[in-house]
Formats: structure tokens, sequence, C-alpha cells
């Protein structure tokens, strides 16, 4: 049986149903532990919610352009960057962090994609961000996920986002990523997990698991 329940309060006005995932003491959804058909469509409306609001993007989900293969989405390997000068062409930024700044916009490099020099979006809008690790982003390294305890969906989607409530490939991102931030305090700290396998961190990518 499926363990989303509905929220009666559909009104004429507004008929759209709300369905309720119990979340766990970090605030994160608990992972269904059945593929009920149901389910199953309601996990794939959840990465539908997160690709649409907030940019997520794997191999058959989101904007294809903006998944990055190494799951690292750093500035260096963006379309959209460009040396001398560790300059970005769409955030209006004076200089971006080649190996650990990211944002939003990410972009893989693709010579038939040409750019502009725009410098339009601000910091604030793009979510750009230097990753503390010094590494860069990804699924595979945020704190909201975690090994799916159904194992890999039909797809080989194989990490669970708690904060999505959806199953995701280990080198996808979005730009809710919980990584801490360089120099800044990250209000997410508190709430923070980690994905972790017999008690210590673990990196799908590098241990592949
Ligand atoms: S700030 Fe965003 S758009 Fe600019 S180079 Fe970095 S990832 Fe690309
Ligand atoms: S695991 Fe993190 S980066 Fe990946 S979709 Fe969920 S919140 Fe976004």
């Amino acid at each position: 049986m499926s363990m989303y329940t509905e929220k009666k309060d559909i009104t004429k006005a507004n008929p759209s149903p709300v369905t309720v995932l119990k979340r766990d003491a970090n605030n994160l959804f608990v992972e269904p532990k059945d593929e009920d058909i149901e389910t199953l469509i309601q996990e794939s409306h959840n990465r539908d919610r997160f690709a649409a609001k907030v940019n997520y993007a794997d191999q058959w989900t989101g904007n294809p352009n903006s998944l990055d293969k190494a799951g690292n989405y750093n500035c260096k390997s963006c379309n959209q960057y460009r040396d001398p000068g560790d300059k970005c062409l769409w955030v209006d930024i004076k200089k971006v962090d080649g190996k650990a700044g990211s944002c939003r916009n990410w972009e893989m490099i693709n010579a038939g994609d040409p750019e502009i020099v725009a410098n339009r979006e601000s910091v604030d809008v793009a979510s750009y961000g230097v990753a503390e690790n010094g590494e860069g982003f990804g699924c595979h390294r945020c704190p909201y996920s975690s090994r799916s305890v159904r194992g890999p969906d039909s797809q080989g989607r194989a990490l669970w986002c708690g904060y999505g409530a959806f199953r995701v490939q280990p080198n996808a991102c979005c730009a809710l990523n919980g990584a801490t931030l360089k120099d800044s305090k990250n209000d997410l700290k508190e709430g923070r997990i980690f994905s972790t396998k017999d008690g210590k961190t673990f990196n799908l990518i590098k241990d592949k698991i």
C-alpha cells in the first residue's frame, strides 16, 4: 500500500490534491518502502517538480545540458565560464571560483551552444556559492541524499533525496544542494545528515557503491 496520504482540502476554487509523506527528525521525507504504481507516479511527479522549480536534471529528467557527468558542477566545467580571469558570462559577479564555485545555471561545455556576455543575474538569484569541500556539489555529496532502501529504480537512480522525495542519480544536482558553503553561515547545518555506510560518510561515485 502506498505511504502517501491525501489531505482533504480540495475546493472548487482549487481542485489540486495535496499529498502527505512522513518526515523524519531532520525534516526530510521518509522513503516509501513500496513500489506501488501510485507511489512511483508520485515519486516521478516529485522529481519533475524539482526539475521545473530548482533545476534538477539527470539523464532523463530536466534540461540534459545541465547534467554534469562528473557530478561536480564547478564553474570551470561550465559553458559560461571564461579563462583567464575566472569570469562568468551570465552571473553579475567579478570573479568566480573555478574549482569549487557553482550556481543554478551550470551548463555542460558545448561548442554548438554560443554564449553572450550578459552578467544579468545577481549572485543571490543565481544561488552562487563556493563549496567548503573545495571540490564541488552534486547529489552524491548532498547531505539530503542517502542510499535508497528499495535499491535503484528502473532507470538506475540509486540515491533517495529526502528533500524532494524522489530517487536521484548520484551525479545529478539541484539548486537546493545542502553542501556547506565557504565563508557563509549555513543555516541548514543544524538539520544536516550524512549519507552513511557502516557509520561513515561515503561517496557513491568515488566508492562505486
Ligand atoms: S557562476 Fe554559474 S553560470 Fe557562471 S560559470 Fe559558475 S556555474 Fe556557470
Ligand atoms: S539530493 Fe540534494 S542536490 Fe540532489 S536533488 Fe536532492 S536536494 Fe537537490
